[in-house]
């Protein structure tokens, strides 16, 4: 095996090399986050774009073991935000210039909720002169309606893969079709097919994942050539079944930190895709996505979900922000993206350098 620094220098990496970026520790951990930042800063610039955020159902037919809003915690009261909710997050993300929205949901697939979201795609450019980029997140859905969806003015979709390991894939879902590893990849192939910019991304630190898979994971976004990657980490929630593995993971801390090195080598592996600074961070510590910023990513997600619906969206433990409106949240980021030396890319869409190529 090559001196770590060696490894830092190369421009393809094996699976080997990909552990050894992740395992490392003290300097070389520095030397990894430094290269990262030079990385990004050398391909991308220092600016970052705002994609406003709105949870708008919690809704779920789906019943993932680890999150909070599965179908079977009943805990959770359900809520469907209304069309003029909506709408008002959007205009403020448009007024102020966020470039654009990610519009998150529960799994439902009924036609009702694909015409909602038809006529909420089409109202949102009507309100926003054709300006806001939309990207859905919405989960796994026929290929007819991804296409019905990018026709009427989506042009991102965020789909994580949660674990690029079907092994640990199986483990962390029911087993039945209806949560398979296989529908995930093929759904990624159909938004791939229907001309989405594809985002995806996994859970870093869950139970039954060692080091190996999110390498793994790593080669993987590589091979499907993705636009955009989210990815955080795996925060246990009390209301779900994988809570009892919770003496088994890593610390929170370690988590966190294997998740700032998961955004650098990622950095150095695909240095010109958009990299989010996932929200998870932040439930770990304060200024998780600052970190995250300067090593590496460069995508912010501010949340504007109406606040009466934040406390019944909590897809893990610790969700930050519960009780702050959009004004304050815009405020108090401004002011934290600035400390980490970055910029931010007002009216911009940000389209990620390699979608462009
Ligand atoms: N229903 C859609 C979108 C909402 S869930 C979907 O599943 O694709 C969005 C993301 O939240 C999931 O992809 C998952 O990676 C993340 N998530 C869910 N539970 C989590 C937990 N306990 N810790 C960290 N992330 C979690
Ligand atoms: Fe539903 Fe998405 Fe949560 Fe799975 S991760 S239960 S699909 S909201």
């Amino acid at each position: 095996m090559k001196p770590f620094t060696d490894i830092l220098q190369n421009t393809e990496y094996s699976h080997d090399e990909l552990v050894s970026l992740l395992n490392a520790e003290g300097n070389d951990r520095q030397l990894l986050f430094q290269k990262a930042q030079s990385v990004k800063l050398s391909t991308i610039g220092n600016k970052v774009y705002f994609r406003g955020l709105v949870e708008f159902s919690n809704i779920c037919t789906k019943d993932c073991l680890y999150c909070g809003i599965r179908k079977s915690n009943e805990k959770v009261i359900r809520y469907e935000a209304t069309d003029e909710e909506i709408l008002e997050a959007c205009q403020f993300a448009w007024k102020n210039r966020f470039g654009s929205v990610v519009l998150q949901s529960g799994e439902i697939s009924s036609p009702a909720f694909v015409k909602r979201v038809d006529l909420l795609l089409r109202k949102i450019k009507e309100i926003s002169n054709g300006e806001l980029g939309i990207t859905l997140s919405c989960g796994e859905q026929t290929i007819e309606t991804y296409r019905q969806w990018r026709e009427n003015g989506a042009h991102r979709y965020l789909l994580r893969i949660e674990s690029s390991n079907p092994e640990v894939y199986r483990k962390i879902h029911p087993k039945n079709d209806f949560h398979s590893f296989d529908r995930r990849l093929q759904a990624l192939k159909d938004l791939k097919a229907t001309g989405y910019q594809l985002g995806t991304g996994v859970m870093i630190g869950l139970p039954f994942q060692a080091i190996e898979d999110l390498a793994d994971d790593l080669l993987f976004f590589k091979q499907i050539d993705v636009d955009m990657v989210g990815m955080g980490p795996y925060i246990e929630h009390e209301d779900t079944p994988l809570y009892k593995f919770r003496k088994t993971i890593k610390t929170k801390q370690e988590r966190f930190d294997l998740a700032l090195k998961m955004v650098a080598t990622l950095r150095l592996l695909m240095p010109d895709i958009n990299i989010a600074a996932a929200t998870a961070l932040q439930a770990i510590d304060p200024a998780g996505r600052e970190k995250a910023l300067t090593i590496g990513a460069n995508i912010l997600m501010p949340n504007l979900t109406p606040c009466d619906y934040r406390k019944e969206y909590q897809l893990y433990e610790d969700k930050p922000c519960l009780d702050e409106d959009a004004e304050l949240c815009r405020n108090c980021l401004e002011a934290r993206i600035e400390l980490s030396g970055c910029e931010i890319g007002y009216g911009e869409w940000g389209d990620s350098k390699h979608f462009l190529k």
